[in-house]
Order: C-alpha cells, then structure tokens, then sequence
C-alpha cells in the first residue's frame, strides 16, 4: 500500500524555519513580524482556529494581535478596524477569520485589507497575480497542499492533475498553482459529470469538496499521488463523531503512491504557511530580501 505524507511533519518543519528566520529580521528591523487575526461573532470552529492561529504565531516569536469584535459588528465598524491595522506599522500580516455574520459583506471586508498585508491570499489583487503568474501572497491550504506534493514528488511539470473543487479559497489558487507547475490540470466541481473517469487518468488527485469519503480507491490511477484537503466531521455511533476526509482513506492507501490522512495531513499546513506568509510580508514591507527555501 502507498507511503502515508506526514504533514504534521512537514509543517513542524516549515514552522521551524519561519521561527530560525525571525531572529534576523528582528536585528534587520528592530521589531518582530506581526499578525492581526480579526474574529466577529463567536462561531466556535472559528474560536478554535483564531486560538491556534495566535498561539502559533507567538510560538515562531512573532507579535500576535487578536482582535474579537462582537456578533453585531457592522460592516463600517470591521472595515475600520482593518484600516487601522492598514496603517499600524507593526502589523505585516492582516487576516480576517471567515465566515463574518450575515450582515457584513465579506468581499468588500476582503477588498478593504491592503495587499500587501494579505497573508490570506483572498484579496482580488493577490487572486489575479497567481491568475497571472506574477508573485503575490497564496491562499495557505493551497499552497500547503503544493508544498506537500513539491516534497513528495519534486519536479511536477507534465503531470495531469485533478482538482476536485472549485471554492476561491482552495480549489481556484490549487488549480492556479498546479497550472504554473506545468500541470495539466482538470477541475472537477458538483455539476462535473463522471468524476471517477476524471480521477482514474490523474497522477495527481487534490480533493476539496467538504463531501465526506467520496473519492474511492478504485477510481485512482495506480500510484497517484492524493491530497485529501476536507475536514468532515462524522456521526462515529454511540454518540461519538469522527473527523474524515474527502478520500476514503482505507481504499485509497491501498492504490495510491502516496496520501495524506485526516487528520494530521493537509491541516497542519495551514497555519505554518499563514506564518510562512507573514514573514514574507515583514520583509517585503521592510525592504528586506524573504529568506530563500521557505
Ligand atoms: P466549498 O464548500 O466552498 O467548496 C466545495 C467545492 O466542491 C465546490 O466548488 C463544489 O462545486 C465542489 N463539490 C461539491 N460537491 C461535489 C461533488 N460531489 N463532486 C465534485 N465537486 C463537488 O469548500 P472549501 O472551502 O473549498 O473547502 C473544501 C473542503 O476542504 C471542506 O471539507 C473544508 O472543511 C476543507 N478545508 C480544509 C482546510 C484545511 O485543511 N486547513 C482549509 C479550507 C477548507
């Protein structure tokens, strides 16, 4: 059965690099990369996410700034507080935690924060320049999932691709990627007809469609090489849930060359490359050239 990708791992290590790089920018720039996590409202998987994402970034030993703004928030007050961040100089990376409640636009929020603090990767101007192949902040599950595959296979160039969804979040940036490797990438999304024909010609398979197990084994090529991005939570019986993938994993070890389980795969990435970014950002925003191999 195929080799199981450590992103656990794989993320410790990206962490490891981002902390070691840190004490050289902070004699370069006198202060410590910094980033602004905004939460509105009390969504818990939010809560827990937010948590994660501060504790992660005062671990790498850079300056974390939380700010929890109530359910009510409107959408003046939210794109005020991101202006403020804007213009703080100590602030380099901004992130605003998604979903926001119903009555704030979550564009125009997006739309607000300056690109250059964009260590999400959703502002329109970061989305075109991965469209157009120019550098610019990625979104960090995505450029995960490539690090994970860049690691696994190396050189990516001619090999056909699919990626299962097509959210601006991780499927649209994955594609976009994938596409400036020299992949020839499919994307497949819920009206696509006939996935599992799709799957079987794909040396590479990234699944980011949020439905629980459905990529089986035997819809993958012999060998492919699978990145199973969803995190679903399961009824486990006797009152108990489980968190799953996309994938089912028990079959598609079986035919893969390699996969990333769930948890313990793609997840820990995202968080390692969001402070990845974040050094990024500080040395661009201080004139300073980003360490290369990050
Ligand atoms: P989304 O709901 O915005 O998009 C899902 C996409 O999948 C859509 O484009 C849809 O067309 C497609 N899709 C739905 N059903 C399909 C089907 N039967 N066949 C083919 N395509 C189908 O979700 P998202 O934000 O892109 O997230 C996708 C999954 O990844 C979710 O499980 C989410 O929890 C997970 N996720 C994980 C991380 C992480 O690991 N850090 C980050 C973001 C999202």
């Amino acid at each position: 059965s195929g080799a199981i990708i450590d992103g656990k791992a794989f993320a410790a290590g990206l962490r490891e690099r981002v902390a070691a790089a840190v004490p050289t920018f902070v004699e370069a720039a006198g202060r410590p990369p910094g980033l602004a996590v905004v939460l509105v409202g009390e969504d818990p998987a939010s809560q827990v996410y937010v948590r994660s994402k501060g504790k992660a970034t005062i671990a790498a030993g850079m300056a974390s700034f939380e700010h929890r703004l109530p359910v009510e928030t409107s959408q003046a007050e939210l794109i005020d507080l991101v202006a403020r961040l804007n213009a703080d100089d100590a602030v380099d990376g901004i992130l605003v935690q998604l979903p926001l409640p119903p009555q704030i636009d979550e564009g125009a929020v997006i739309d607000a924060i300056d690109p250059a603090k964009d260590v999400d990767g959703f502002h329109i101007a970061n989305a075109g320049r991965l469209a157009t192949g120019l550098p610019g902040f990625v979104p960090c599950t995505p450029l995960g999932c490539l690090m994970l595959l860049k690691g696994r296979l190396g050189e990516l160039a001619g090999l056909d691709a699919v990626v299962i969804g097509r959210s601006n979040i991780v499927g649209k940036p994955m594609a976009r990627l994938l596409l400036n490797e020299s992949c020839t990438v499919t994307v497949a999304h819920s009206r696509t007809r006939d996935l599992p024909s799709l799957v079987r010609r794909a040396d590479i398979v990234v699944a980011a469609a949020g439905r629980p197990e459905m990529v089986k084994g035997d819809w993958l090529k012999p060998g492919a090489t699978v990145i199973d991005v969803g995190i679903n939570r399961i009824d486990a019986g006797e009152g108990k849930t489980r968190l799953v993938g996309d994938v089912d994993f028990a079959s598609a070890v079986e035919v893969a060359g390699a996969i990333t389980p769930v948890p313990g795969g793609v997840g820990p990435m995202t968080i390692a490359v969001l402070l990845r970014n974040t050094l990024v950002a500080a040395h661009i925003r201080a004139g300073l050239v980003p360490p290369a191999g990050l």
